[in-house]
């Protein structure tokens, strides 16, 4: 990538983390950005970033971020940016406190995804709830969230379906990977050879998140559509990659290939701007009825494409098929990034 003179600088809060250290690894050699603070816990504080964090990724970790010393999460950083890989128990504090001191934060937890003002964003599917900003009242600061890992994938597959045809319901059934529950995560005598048919609060913003995300703006908020959606959640033993099984009631009548061609054809605002992480192809359609599969499937387009297949009519609902896409980078960092490219496009970093 070629990178400007004029990096914008950046914190990452929660740096030591699974989503951190991603974040720390697609930031490297950024075109826009440049990591210019790691902040984790206290009891990460003080030390060097290459000290404090277990590395778990194949590549070494960058040199310049390896000798930052990590800071505690407090709004003092010299940076414009916050990106936020912190655990939810205290990221909802944490982020207001930068957003109110002026930083523009982009979030990978929960905490404020459903507030009024605070988009939730998928730059391929909602890009224009970004006007939601202007009504926060943080002044200077902003917060803008990333959606849930499993619901990214399966949002960003059903966006041009809703778009052309309409969605009357949605059930889903998640193969969750094991880097979606954080680090160390899953203990491995609970996950080898072993499927946990449970995972706190996932099935709820399953069914919650994809209604705001295919919401459509007034100054009020957003005004979600009224489809029902039913989930369920397991963790599998996948290192990366979330695969989930979806059964579709459309609005109106389309055959196989219209929906096929609606996928292969789809592109948004991210691929229209250029955006550095942006995929070229945000969707891949598989016709080999036994893909897709997260070893083979998750890494496409850096991470950041999802991968479907084996779109077949439903004798309940009108169509079924599956879905994958890599939870740490598209449902992640690499989200979160590309939220950021685009308010950057937007001049909201200026
Ligand atoms: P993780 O591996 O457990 O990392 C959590 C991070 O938060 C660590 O850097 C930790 O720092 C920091 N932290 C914990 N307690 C803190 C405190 N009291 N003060 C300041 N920092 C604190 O979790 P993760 O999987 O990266 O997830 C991070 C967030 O992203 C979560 O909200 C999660 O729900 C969300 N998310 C995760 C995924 C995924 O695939 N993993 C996908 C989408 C969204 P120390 O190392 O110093 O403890």
């Amino acid at each position: 990538m070629g990178q400007s003179t004029d990096r914008i600088p950046v914190a990452v809060l929660g740096s030591t983390g699974s989503v951190g250290q991603k974040f720390i690894q697609l930031l490297s050699n950024h075109p826009y950005f440049k990591v210019t603070e790691v902040a984790a816990s206290e009891r990460s504080a003080g030390k060097t970033y290459a000290e404090a964090v277990n590395w778990i990724l194949p590549e070494p970790i960058p040199e310049d971020v390896a000798k930052l010393h990590v800071k505690e999460c407090v709004p003092n950083k010299n940076c414009k940016v916050a990106f936020s890989g912190l655990d939810a128990s205290v990221a909802g504090d944490v982020e207001e406190d930068f957003a109110k001191a002026g930083y523009i934060v982009v979030s990978n937890s929960k905490n404020h995804r459903q507030d009024t003002y605070v988009p939730l964003m998928i730059p391929e599917v909602n890009p224009d709830h970004i006007q939601l900003m202007e009504f926060q009242n943080y002044g200077e600061g902003k917060i803008v969230t990333n959606p849930n890992c499993s619901v990214i994938g399966m949002v960003i597959a059903l966006k041009p379906i809703f778009d052309a045809f309409g969605l009357e319901a949605i059930n889903v059934v998640t193969m969750q990977a094991i880097s979606g529950a954080g680090f160390p995560g899953v203990a491995s005598l609970t996950i080898l050879d072993n499927v946990v048919p449970y995972i706190g609060g996932e099935e709820d913003k399953m069914e919650l998140e994809p209604l705001k995300l295919l919401g459509s703006f007034t100054p009020q908020g957003i005004k979600f559509p009224d489809i029902p959606i039913s989930a369920q959640c397991n963790r599998v033993g996948v290192l990366d990659g979330h695969t989930e099984t979806v059964q579709i009631k459309l609005s109106k009548k389309a055959s196989k290939q219209d929906i096929i061609d609606c996928w292969r054809a789809f592109k948004s605002e991210p691929q229209k701007l250029q955006l550095p992480s942006a995929p070229i192809q945000p969707i891949h359609y598989f016709d080999n009825p036994a893909y897709p599969q997260p070893r083979l499937h998750r890494n496409i387009e850096n991470s950041m494409a999802v991968s479907v297949g084996r779109l077949r009519e439903c004798k309940l609902f009108d169509y079924k098929f599956v879905v994958l896409s890599h939870n740490t980078v598209r449902g992640a960092a690499g989200g979160a990034i590309l939220c950021a490219e685009l308010l950057k496009a937007k001049n909201m970093l200026d």
